[in-house]
């Protein structure tokens, strides 16, 4: 996977163009773009050499195998002697997890950041969304009546205050940012200052003249929101998820236009604080990128019940924000004969169509290197990989701008993975075993391939898949939460147990993915996975069920009797939602596990009492 595009959660299949519109409408294609709000200016000023850092002359650069680009020598020699072991551009979450692995491992380090510490997560993404996010969970659990009387409370009518809910995005947002920074001086990272761009090999320049030298160069400069041509962002009645986050209005009435994770996110937030939202989206479905089952699922939970309607397979070829007492202007085509489909009048409008790399200005001409629709070519271990082709020496990107997997742990797992390589382990980062997670209420998460991709590369190389499938319906955590909405799907190999993929759609999903991704990650079989013991009651149970539904070789097959309650799992079942056998069966087994444990209980308290 080369290109967000391609990516799980990517919001769009359309073509991207590097002409990005930045949050002024201005257009993003210079390094001025980036605000310098001087974090350190100490570090702008200073000499690299005054900075005291660790540095470990035990380090070992790996000798490539592969062809290295001629880069190399056209831009100058490289330098004899270094400043730096590593310099990163761009102290996001990814910069920020190579800083700090690198300074673990012995590395001299220096970080140069252009805006402020944090990046996009911190500061215009996975933080603050999720403090969004939080307080939507509460609001909508509060003015859900049924849910609450099921309970037993009693609550009087749910409220909320725009400007303490905003507060509480950017203060932890600000929480979050001051930890990084801390973590990153703590250990000793030289954070620097100013715009950085690559002079030549091995050499960098920050800030207005400032010439360092290191012997490995990571680029993490991320991305920003991708905004398609014809729409106009005004950061007020038109915007971008930088600007949504900070919540300035709660709109009577809002588009969406993407229906990818983020659009997705938003819509939770806007309808729990009142909005009604529309999503535009190009695909003839909404949520393309999740496992078909699952978004047909989410739809009927997440969209179908709320103030939400949509319009599928059109393109929004023109948005005007509000103006002089006109509303937000929509104009939709037709994604495929482009002809006008209609126009929509709305009090404002989200785009959410995707982020586009920020490699703009960094000076990859230096080293020969040609950005791909703005991403930057690297190979599986983030080396990047110059305009012939060939890699350019010690010269690694990492993150959002190559767009292997545009997620905040993904970047920061590459950048732990580049810091291995140049300290002299090698190391491949195995992107289909990172998670991902949508954190809606509920939650979907998945991990690995989608169940169409699975059956592709099962026909390709000629082996069979298989689908498990359970449900919260079933787990008594979820139940004591009123919270039984919900599937797990696992897509594996009967002959083998190799786990291809899961997705989880339910309570909690973000956190229950893990155990599969460390699964695949580790090369774990289903047929070992399902002797692991779960806590009970506990909605690890879900996967739990999960592993101990799959059928497998002859040697682990599970279902021999016809009569076997499991056999409705067996992958040429087709049902999707929570059957009945499956509620009564694990129903049962719950029970079973009850009962064990009450066993074990009164054991104990014999013993103890
Ligand atoms: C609304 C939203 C919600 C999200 N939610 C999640 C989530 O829940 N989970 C998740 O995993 N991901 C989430 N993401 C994605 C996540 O934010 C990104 O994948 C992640 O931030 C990428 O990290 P990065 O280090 O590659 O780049 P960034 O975080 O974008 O950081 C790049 C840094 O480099 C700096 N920079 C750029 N160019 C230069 C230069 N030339 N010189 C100096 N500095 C430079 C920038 O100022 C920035 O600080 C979300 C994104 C958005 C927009």
């Amino acid at each position: 996977m080369q290109s967000a595009i391609a990516l799980p959660f990517s919001q769009t299949s359309l073509t991207r163009s590097n002409r990005v519109l930045g949050s002024t409408g201005s257009i993003f294609s210079t390094p001025r773009s980036l605000q310098f709000c001087g974090l350190r200016r100490e570090a702008f000023c200073s000499s690299p050499s005054n900075h005291l850092t660790l540095r470990s002359d035990r380090v070992r650069i790996r000798s490539t195998r592969f062809q290295v680009s001629a880069a190399a020598t056209t831009n100058g020699a490289p330098p004899k002697s270094f400043d730096y072991d590593l310099i990163i551009i761009g102290a996001g979450v990814g910069g920020h997890g190579a800083a700090l692995h690198a300074v673990e491992k012995g590395l001299k380090t220096a970080i140069i950041e252009g805006d402020v510490v944090g990046g996009t997560c911190v500061n215009r993404g996975c933080v603050p969304s999720k403090a969004l996010l939080a307080v939507s969970g509460r609001m909508r659990e509060l003015q859900n009546e049924h849910h609450m009387k099921s309970f037993g409370l009693q609550v009087s009518t749910a409220g909320y205050d725009r400007q303490g809910v905003a507060d509480h995005a950017n203060n932890l947002a600000t929480k979050i940012r001051n930890n990084l920074t801390n973590s990153m001086k703590a250990l000793g990272v030289d954070i620097l200052t100013g715009f950085g761009s690559v002079l030549g090999p091995q050499k960098v320049k920050y800030g207005k003249d400032n010439i360092i030298t290191a012997k490995n160069i990571i680029i993490a400069t991320g991305s920003v929101p991708f905004v398609p041509k014809g729409i106009e962002v005004d950061g007020k009645t038109v915007i971008t998820s930088d600007h949504a986050l900070k919540l300035e209005s709660v709109p009577d009435w809002i588009a969406i236009v993407g229906s990818g994770y983020i659009g997705l996110e938003f819509s939770d937030v806007y309808t729990a604080l009142g909005s009604e939202v529309t999503f535009i989206e190009a695909l003839d479905q909404l949520m393309p990128g999740f496992d078909p089952e699952i978004s047909k699922l989410a739809q009927r939970v997440l969209i179908n019940p709320r103030k939400i309607d949509y319009h599928t397979g059109v393109f929004a070829s023109k948005i005007t924000p509000a103006k002089d007492g006109k509303p937000v202007m929509i104009e939709l085509i037709d994604a495929k004969t482009k002809e006008h489909k209609d126009t929509l009048e709305v009090d404002a409008a989200l785009i959410a169509t995707g982020r586009a790399p920020f490699t703009n200005g960094l000076g990859l001409e230096n080293v020969n290197v040609v950005t791909q629709r703005g991403f930057i070519p690297v190979d599986e271990r983030m080396r990047v990989i110059d305009g012939n082709g060939k890699l350019v020496p010690n010269l690694y990107c990492i993150g959002d701008a190559n767009g292997k997997l545009m997620l905040a742990h993904a970047a920061s797992a590459q950048g732990i993975s580049v810091v291995e390589q140049v300290t002299g382990r090698d190391h491949v980062l195995n992107h289909l075993s990172i998670p991902a997670a949508c954190f809606t209420h509920p939650e979907i998460s998945m991990v690995g391939l989608t169940e169409p991709q699975a059956r592709e590369k099962g026909e390709k190389e000629g082996f069979k898949v298989s689908v498990a499938k359970t449900s919260f319906k079933a787990n008594t955590k979820a139940l004591a939460e009123n919270e039984g909405e919900g599937i797990a799907k696992m897509i594996y190999r009967p002959d083998n147990g190799e786990i291809l993929g899961v997705h989880i759609f339910g309570l909690h999903a973000a956190d229950l993915i893990h155990e599969a991704s460390n699964a695949i990650a580790l090369g774990t079989r289903v047929q070992d996975i399902k002797l692991a013991v779960h806590a009970h009651p506990t909605l690890s149970e879900v996967l739990d069920e999960l592993f101990k539904a799959a059928e497998g070789d002859a040697k682990i097959k599970l279902n021999t009797n016809e009569d076997d309650p499991r056999k409705w799992r067996r992958d040429d079942e087709k049902e999707p939602s929570v059957s009945k056998d499956l509620v009564v069966r694990s129903a049962s087994m719950s029970s079973f596990i009850e009962g064990i444990y009450a066993r074990v209980l009164s054991l104990v308290s014999r013993i103890f009492v």
